[in-house]
């Protein structure tokens, strides 16, 4: 079983690994899921730390996010 130290909490092989988790990131009245990520969890502080490949996609989407939110006329386009 794999398990390792949490940065956060400090606590000693207490981090746990998951596969094909599904997230979602939230940016104001804007949202949008993130599937299939693997990483670590934290048993006691229930600290995350997504694996790289997943991390990366799930900081692609809260850029898309902020994107969105910044540009609202791009979702109500004028007629
Ligand atoms: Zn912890």
């Amino acid at each position: 079983m794999k398990r390792q130290d949490c940065v956060s909490c400090g606590t000693n092989n207490v981090m746990h690994w998951f596969e094909g988790r599904d997230f979602e990131v939230d940016l104001k009245a804007l949202r949008k899921s993130v599937l299939g990520l693997s990483g670590w969890q934290c048993e006691a502080c229930s600290e995350i730390e997504l694996a790289p490949e997943s991390a990366q996609r799930y900081s692609d989407a809260s850029d898309e996010l902020i994107y969105q939110s910044r540009r609202p006329l791009d979702r109500h386009p004028l007629t």
